[in-house]
């Protein structure tokens, strides 16, 4: 069952990714300035009851990574339950996998991480959800073993956090934006992520660096984050950045929806060394 499901979804990509049948290469569109890719973690209850309806009413796409550790099993007032991740999918939003624990991909080996993303597949399929394509590393942890095993499992693209490229002190930051030329397709860097330490002022800069085929990935948490204050988006803030993206007409999608722009098998045959590359160069050019 769950290879069926895989195999539909890949079917249903090769669709999007063919524009005739016979065609030698996938007929991709090409990338927009200002496209935006907007990503949630950690299933907060804001999803469903806050975030969801301002997407809607702007016709954004979006991701929400869900995985039942954390506070997911416990706390019902500040998580998600599966029937409002139900909905979310339901309204036209990507499920994607953060695994079942959440525990940094660092801490455990390959064949757990397949385990863990299984666990969520099944819950999807339980609760009528498709089996996810796309995955989100839970603390924005990642590593080559880890590649491996999500590439093994089926997945499409993948989120990271913005280190190592970028520093980073846990509380929001700016990040690389998104290559697709250069980038694994299962290292995909966070632009910018949501904490105190990030502003407007980094939204704009993070969609700034949306053009000439780069892609602005952004992560938010809850809005508002009730347990985890360092990666917190305040309400009245959020209607602001999204406003912004309205705004500035920006192409707003779900992580999946890259599959339209984007060829997930082209691929750096060393996973990392584009990230190599791109701290070397950060290096030359502040001497
Ligand atoms: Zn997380």
């Amino acid at each position: 069952m769950r290879h069926l499901a895989r195999l539909l979804t890949l079917l249903f990509v090769s669709f999007y990714s063919y524009s005739n049948v016979g065609a030698e290469e996938p007929k991709l569109q090409p990338i927009p300035d200002r496209l935006v890719v907007l990503t949630f973690d950690d299933a907060n209850k804001s999803d469903r009851t806050f975030v969801a309806d301002i997407l809607k009413k702007h016709g954004f796409g979006a991701t929400f990574y869900v995985s039942e550790g954390l506070g997911f099993l416990k706390n019902k007032q500040h998580y998600t339950t599966w029937d409002e991740i139900r909905e979310l999918h339901e309204m036209g939003f990507e499920i994607g996998n953060h695994t079942q624990h959440h525990r940094s991909v660092t801490s455990i080996n390959g064949e757990q991480l397949k385990e863990s993303v299984r666990h969520i597949e099944k819950r999807c399929q339980e609760n009528n959800i498709p089996v996810p394509v796309t995955f989100c590393y839970p603390g924005f942890g990642h590593n080559a073993e880890a590649v491996k095993a999500l590439d093994e499992s089926g997945f499409l693209f993948a989120r990271r956090g913005v280190r190592p490229e970028w520093q980073d002190n846990g509380e929001g930051s700016r990040g690389p934006a998104y290559d697709p030329q250069v980038d694994h397709p299962l290292l995909i860097p966070s632009t910018g992520y949501d904490g105190p330490d990030w502003k407007l002022d980094d939204l704009k800069w993070a969609v700034d660096q949306a053009r000439d085929g780069k892609i602005a990935v952004l992560c938010f948490h809850g809005v508002p984050a009730l347990d985890h204050p360092w990666v917190n988006t305040d309400p009245k803030d959020f209607e602001i950045y999204m406003q912004y993206l309205k705004d500035k007409q920006c192409t707003v999608i779900a992580l999946r929806d890259l599959v339209k722009y984007v060829d997930p098998q082209q691929r750096p045959a060393d996973p990392y060394a584009p990230i190599r590359q791109r701290i070397e160069s950060k290096k030359r050019s502040s001497e």
